[in-house]
């Protein structure tokens, strides 16, 4: 079976997690402290804080900007289901806009439109977030969205769960926001297993976050005490252990990855039924996916080809999901097929590829040949 994903783990990244076994010191100790400050460092903000996963990077952010029962937040309708389920457990209402159909994030103008329409309800909304997601590693655009936020003051949430190193310009995901948030899962560019991390450059909510993943607790002259009602999203040292020898090689892996995506893009070109991605310029994606779209007006349908696939021995995934029509937010907003006219079409035509560290010249040809067989 040629996989989907992988992480891109070695063998000796395991003696890092060894030394942390024999030293008895499983949590709160200096190797969170070291994978913050890198990180921290490596995307360019000030604060660094790590979780347990991307869904709790997600709630402690909106929980530190004060989001919660009565308020809206706004996110794009494409993604994976755990940014709208951030935004529902915080207690917030989440408002999903239409994604652009070239980048497949949140459209800007889909987003003026939204605010324009929470502004002239009676009360007016209280959007307390905007939460762009940069989906499979392409940078959402956030020199427009920063602009309609600021116009009104909105706090913006950057859901950089899959691009970790992605940036505009020199400006890395994750500090674009007030907020940024990165996820270690095994499908992401870097995993700890399970993982995530908050960034920022505001001590302030970099303080609340802290207090919030550990019960609550700060520490005064008076010594440790419980300042509100926290959680336990600590980040284990054992996940830091498997995270940092990955991210000293991580400049490497998103070139390798880049080369895998760049045959794919050479072995797919011209054809008429599938299209494939383009990178903007000035911009710089990380591939945590190879996603492409089928016109399945042209040939068979997603679930067709993923199960062909299957039998032929690769494996294919979606792009990713609808979030309005998932079960909870379908039977909760009554969102209809026709609502996210955009995120209908290429959540039914997105296909993801193998991609993996793994993976050499003539897997991708096989891949090719199978999701190709009978259509070209
Ligand atoms: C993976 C992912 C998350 C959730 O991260 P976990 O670490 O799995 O909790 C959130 N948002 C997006 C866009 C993701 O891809």
């Amino acid at each position: 079976m040629i996989r989907l994903g992988k992480p891109a783990i070695q063998p000796a990244d395991l003696d890092l997690v060894r030394d942390v076994v024999a030293s008895g010191n499983l949590v709160q100790g200096e190797l969170v402290a070291r994978f913050e400050q890198e990180i921290a460092a490596y995307v360019g903000c000030r604060e660094a804080i790590a979780v347990s996963s991307g869904t709790a990077a997600l709630h402690l952010a909106l929980l530190a900007l004060g989001v919660g029962p009565g308020d809206r937040v706004i996110l794009p309708a494409y993604s994976f289901i755990a940014t709208a389920n951030a935004v529902a457990i915080s207690g917030a209402e989440p408002v999903f806009v239409d994604v652009d159909p070239d980048s497949h994030a949140m459209c800007p103008a889909r987003l003026d439109q939204a605010l324009e329409r929470l502004a002239r309800e009676d009360p007016p909304a209280r959007v307390a977030a905007i939460v762009p997601v940069h989906p499979f590693g392409r940078m959402a655009p956030m020199p427009e969205i920063l602009e309609l936020a600021g116009r009104r003051d909105i706090p913006v949430v950057e859901d950089a769960a899959c691009a970790l190193g992605a940036a505009i310009g020199t400006r890395k995901a994750g500090c674009w926001g007030t907020l940024g948030c990165l996820s270690f899962h095994p499908r992401k560019i870097l995993t700890t297993g399970e993982g995530g991390m908050v960034l920022s450059d505001d001590d302030r909510l970099a303080d609340a976050i802290r207090a919030l993943r550990n019960h609550g607790i700060r520490v005064s002259d008076h010594g440790p005490d419980s300042t509100m009602p926290g959680f336990n999203y600590r980040m284990t040292e054992l996940a830091a252990a498997l995270g940092l020898p990955q991210f000293a090689r991580l400049e490497s892996t998103l070139e390798r990855l880049d080369e895998l995506a760049a045959t794919y893009d050479t072995l797919l070109a011209g054809r008429s039924w599938l299209r494939t991605w383009r990178r903007p310029t000035g911009t710089r994606p990380v591939y945590q996916a190879y996603v492409v779209e089928v016109d399945t007006d042209q040939g068979p349908d997603q679930q067709t080809i993923r199960q062909r696939a299957r039998d032929a021995g690769v494996e294919i995934g979606i792009g990713t999901w609808h979030m309005p029509l998932a079960g909870w937010c379908r039977d909760h907003y009554h969102h209809r097929p026709g609502d996210f006219p955009v995120t209908d079409r290429i959540a039914a035509q997105s296909l993801s590829l193998p991609l993996h560290l793994e993976l050499d010249r003539s897997q991708q040809e096989r891949v090719v040949e199978v999701l190709t067989h009978g259509l070209d």
